[in-house]
């Protein structure tokens, strides 16, 4: 699944974790010369650490140990993991949310993809009139954001906004300003769909037993 091109750099990860981009270079920075050792007999790992070269940042990748090799000629985890879009999520929502995941290394483009999905989100939930401001404010008087969140979802409409109408004092967004967003569109989701088909499903579960 993953390899390491001379031992140097991480191959196969499709985006960083951290920025998105596509096919990253990854050059390492650490590894562990041998498995490191564990007291509790489970299965040993080698480490290693890389560095993406577009945004810095650090990822670790677990493996297999080789005897005679460094360790991470075998990895089969890199972590973090890149994010994704849950599919209990409705479209087209999912499809914004994974599109603003896919572009944080474009921050404008990330910011926009999020307001994409919270619109969406929130027209699924019923508040189909008028614009996402509207249905923020419609959402929050029905109980179905709360007050914080509500809050949270107007910052995000801004910041998609800014871009979309190429604000003339400040018309972009920030790295951290589109990982917020994007980290509330994904919140959002997981509020409003997974949390509720999960709970559905163990309500389920539980009445099944109970008839057992
Ligand atoms: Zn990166």
């Amino acid at each position: 699944m993953f390899s390491q091109v001379g031992s140097q750099q991480l191959s196969g990860v499709d985006r960083c974790p951290h920025c998105a981009i596509a096919t990253p270079l990854f050059y390492r920075v650490w590894f562990s010369e041998t498995a490191v050792t564990r007291r509790d007999n489970g299965a040993s790992s080698t480490w290693a650490a890389y560095a993406c070269s577009s945004c810095g940042s650090i990822v670790l990748a677990q493996g297999y140990p080789t005897p005679g090799q460094y360790a991470d000629y075998n990895t089969w985890r890199v972590i973090p993991e890149a994010k994704n879009a849950h599919e209990d999520i409705p479209q087209p929502a999912r499809r914004f949310l994974q599109q603003a995941m896919d572009t944080l290394h474009a921050p404008d483009a990330a910011a926009v993809m999020a307001g994409a999905a919270v619109d969406a989100m929130l027209k699924q939930q019923g508040f189909a009139d008028g614009s996402l401001y509207k249905r923020i404010d419609e959402a929050l008087a029905s109980n179905v954001l709360t007050r914080p969140m509500a809050e949270w979802a107007h910052a995000v409409r801004l910041g998609s906004n800014r871009p979309r109408h190429a604000d003339a004092d400040n018309p972009h967004v920030s790295a951290e300003e589109a990982q917020q967003s994007v980290e509330f569109a994904e919140a959002l989701g997981t509020f409003l769909y997974v949390l509720t088909t999960r709970i559905a499903r163990g309500i389920e579960a539980a009445n099944q037993a109970s008839t057992d």
